[in-house]
């Protein structure tokens, strides 16, 4: 269980499969991102359809609303969303330090406002493990502190050291959970948390490696997460969070050769058709990102040549598909005009079908890039790709 294989790389670029609890995964993989439980506007059978084999849910969200409890004594995540295949919970971290208003730091967690009823909440490394344990996904995240992408290298270092100590608790807290030591006694502010025995939970813990835009502080985090224990995989965060394209790359450059072949290498918040394919060139196995239904909800729509707004006036009376190449309900349904009428006329089903469609376009990017990886071809695979998508530039 857990265990990650590497079949065939292409330069730095590699395909592999995870086995999780709920299913198999074959890597490069974006995972859609289902914030409250939900990828916004698709239902289970869509993600099915469109080829979903990981799905991401929010630690921060769900804890909020509708609280782990709910979500336990409905049959804890899987079950409460109907989604069979594997799940993976973020930590809340990250949501956390991109709340606005009030938030206090200090070495034992956080204390922050919610965002749906105003009140003051804490999370700390062990109840962020503890409710990841109580939502039950196959892979949960390590609690970790997330700067912004333009921060100095003190802040940077600041917020690694403190990841790194909250790595350990979590790690220890995660390890009593699998061993049914807390047996359904309460722990910390009043919840229950099952032990492990009944019904069996079979998770996994990541940790998460920052330090920000600094090389130096990324490859000495990486170190010492590596000699902290065996993991089953590991996250890199705190990128893409405002930082200019070319240094997220060189973050990425300086830690390809120091990460350990074995494990997937996950690559947080990352979902541009450009910076996947610069990342799996650079090592990386999974990627999760809100854009492909985000911009699907505004109307723009990922096509091999580059990104297209659907509300445009030349659309109108177009009969061709959004997307000639794809196989999703969309394209092979409705014609350009149609699915500018919806979004003119602010229907809802134009919100689904641009979703269901991103969502394709990038588990299809990332099962060519397999498929490129495994002809040993994915360089001359990413040039050619890159001719065509960057052609007229991104939108
Ligand atoms: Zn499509």
């Amino acid at each position: 269980m857990f265990d990650f294989t590497v079949d065939t790389t292409s330069g730095c670029a590699r395909s592999g499969t995870l086995e999780l609890p709920h299913g198999t995964v074959d890597t490069p993989c974006f995972m859609p991102v289902g914030t409250q439980g939900t990828v916004r506007a698709l239902s289970p059978n869509d993600l099915r359809a469109v080829g979903a084999t990981l799905v991401l849910a929010n630690t921060y969200h769900l804890h909020v609303r509708p609280g782990e409890e709910v979500v336990a004594k409905l049959g804890a995540l899987h079950r409460f969303m109907a989604w069979d295949r594997p799940l993976l919970t973020d930590s809340g971290g990250f949501q956390v330090f991109s709340l606005e208003g009030f938030r206090r730091v200090d070495d034992d967690g956080v204390e922050f406002q919610s965002h749906v009823d105003g009140g003051r909440r804490r999370l700390t490394p062990e109840r962020a493990t503890e409710i990841q344990w109580t939502l039950g996904a196959d892979i949960a995240m390590a609690f970790d502190h997330v700067v912004p992408g333009d921060a100095d290298e003190a802040t940077a270092r600041d917020a690694m050291e403190r990841t790194l100590r909250w790595l350990a608790r979590c790690a220890k807290r995660h390890g009593e959970l699998a061993d049914g030591r807390t047996g359904g006694r309460a722990v910390s502010d009043g919840a229950v948390v099952r032990p492990s025995a009944s019904p069996p939970i079979r998770q996994t813990l990541w940790p998460i490696l920052q330090g920000g835009t600094h090389r130096a502080l990324r490859e000495e985090g990486l170190r010492r997460i590596l000699d902290m224990t065996s993991w089953t995989g590991l996250a890199i965060g705190g990128l893409a969070v405002g930082e200019p394209k070319p240094v997220m790359y060189a973050v990425l450059d300086a830690l390809a050769p120091r990460l350990p072949p074995g494990l997937p290498r996950y690559l947080m918040g990352v979902g541009f058709p450009e910076d996947l394919v610069a990342a799996v060139e650079r090592g990386v196995d999974l990627f999760d990102c809100v854009a492909p239904t985000r911009n699907g909800r505004n109307g723009s729509a990922f096509t091999p040549d580059g990104p297209v707004n659907i509300r445009n006036a030349e659309h109108r009376e177009d009969p061709r598909p959004l997307d000639a190449s794809c196989d999703c309900e969309t394209c092979t349904t409705f014609s350009r005009g149609y699915l500018r009428h919806l979004f003119v006329a602010e229907e809802l089903l134009g919100l689904r079908l641009l979703s269901l469609h991103n969502v394709r376009y990038l588990i299809r990017l990332a099962e060519d890039m397999r498929a490129a990886i495994r002809r040993n071809a994915f360089g001359p695979w990413a040039e050619a790709w890159r001719r065509r998508y960057l052609r007229s530039g991104p939108a």
